[in-house]
């Protein structure tokens, strides 16, 4: 397990120790960070779990360097600079991030639900809600050098900064392989893409870029192999036609795309349909003090957009609220008159 624990220094002690709050919410996207704010917002503690070791969610994970056009009050919002923002605002809820940890288990004692983290520590809390997405991701492999992971081959670039100066190779064919590729262009040394077919599945207008940027691009090509003395030095790529050329590498980037998969939360004892779980015009689901919101959450004429998350994210919270205070309002009162 990697804790990354609070984004800033977190005074609440070890993640190794069991953590207890009002609501835990699983998945770090754009809908969990949206609903980590909302419940300080209405006075609850809030502990937010993601497998991934950056919040973010798809956008962190697959396009961090796209504009996006349909977020409302953002004519235009890098995808980056969104989760950045959703971060910063989530700041005022104080939450407890346990990232780089995979929740698995659900059971309940004393009242509580406790979520059970791949090893890492429980999580105690009054009420769940699901923000999980399309599910855990899993990166496809790259076939050669995969023991290099973390030590120069990474699946995304959560920081572009860290490659300035180095030469990498970006490998894969798809709209995420010349994102990095268009990203990185600017500040790496040299940027090489690899691609086992001659033709590119990625929108054209991006492959246009790409090679109007000069960005050299190997195609019916793969990388056999990664070498290096401790240190990602160099890749080797080999054509179809068998020939073999060494390029150097201080990072390879596998942009090969993502399995993505609910996994354990499948089985936590509500209605799931066709990967999303049901939920009613609460946003609870099926079981108890549990809701979903976001892609994870479906019903009938559901869309899944970041904008439809935000707004479910306020509505299950707004009810979580009520559950865990009786005595509480529905309503949250307006946000601008609580300066
Ligand atoms: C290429 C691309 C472009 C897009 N462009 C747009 C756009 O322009 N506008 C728009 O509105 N939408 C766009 N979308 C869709 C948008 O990204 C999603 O609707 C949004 O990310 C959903 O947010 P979410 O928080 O519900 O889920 P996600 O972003 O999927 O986040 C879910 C998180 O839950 C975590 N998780 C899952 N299971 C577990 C577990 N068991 N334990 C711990 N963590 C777990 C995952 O690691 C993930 O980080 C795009 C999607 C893609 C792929």
């Amino acid at each position: 397990m990697r804790t990354a624990g609070r984004p800033e220094p977190s005074d609440t002690g070890s993640p190794s120790e069991n953590i207890s709050v009002d609501v835990v919410i699983v998945g770090a996207g754009p809908t969990g960070l949206y609903a980590a704010y909302y419940a300080g917002f209405r006075g609850l503690s809030v502990a937010i779990v993601d497998s991934l070791p950056e919040s973010g969610g798809q956008i962190t994970a697959m396009y961090p360097e796209k504009q996006i056009f349909d977020v409302a009050g953002f004519p235009a919002v890098l995808g980056r600079d969104l989760v950045s923002a959703l971060v910063e605002q989530a700041k005022q809820a104080d939450p407890i991030y346990l990232l780089g940890c995979k929740a698995t288990t659900l059971d309940e004692r004393d009242d509580k639900l406790v979520v059970g983290i791949e090893d890492g520590p429980d999580v105690h809390a009054g009420a769940m809600l699901i923000t999980a997405g399309i599910g855990e991701f899993t990166p496809r492999p790259l076939p050669a050098g995969n023991e290099w992971l973390g030590n120069g081959l990474v699946h995304f670039v959560p920081q572009l900064d860290k490659h300035r100066g180095q030469d990498v190779v970006v490998v894969g064919g798809g709209d995420s392989a010349f994102d990095w590729v268009i990203a990185l262009h600017p500040i790496a040394a040299s940027v090489t893409l690899v691609h086992r077919r001659a033709r590119f599945r990625a929108a054209q207008a991006i492959v246009r870029q790409a090679s109007d940027l000069g960005v050299r691009m190997m195609t019916d090509a793969e990388v056999t192999a990664l070498r290096g003395d401790g240190k990602l030095a160099e890749v080797e790529v080999t054509t179809k036609q068998g020939d073999r050329e060494v390029l150097p590498a201080q990072t390879v980037v596998a942009a090969l795309g993502f399995t993505a998969d609910l996994g354990p939360i499948e089985s936590w004892g509500f209605h799931v349909d066709h990967r999303q779980i049901t939920v009613d015009t609460t946003m609870a689901t099926t079981r108890d003090r549990i809701y979903a919101a976001g892609d994870v959450a479906g019903y009938p004429g559901k869309v899944k957009l970041i904008s439809t998350g935000f707004g479910e994210a306020a509505t299950a919270i707004n009810n979580i609220a009520v559950l865990l205070n009786p005595d509480a309002h529905l309503f949250p009162g307006h946000s601008s008159n609580m300066e």
